[in-house]
């Protein structure tokens, strides 16, 4: 799950963890007082794993019928 930075006009910014389709807090869980959710944190959020670089096979395993990888597009 995500991390999201929040900031608290009483005990300065922290973090909380939630999932993608939960709300934004709207009250600190430490204080009670308003909170405001930061735009930049969860900076690792649309990071995808594995997903490779375009027109090179970076699977595990060979996609296209080779015993090892091939590094030529279309390898799909
Ligand atoms: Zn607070």
């Amino acid at each position: 799950m995500p991390t999201y930075l929040y900031e608290c006009a009483r005990c300065g910014e922290f973090e909380q963890v939630q999932g993608i389709l939960e709300p934004a807090l709207s009250r600190c869980p430490t204080c009670g007082g308003e909170v405001q959710r930061m735009i930049a944190g969860g900076t690792s959020f649309f990071l995808k794993g594995g997903g490779g670089s375009p027109g090179r096979c970076e699977r595990e395993t060979p996609c296209c019928g080779r015993a090892t990888r091939c590094d030529k597009p279309p390898c799909s």
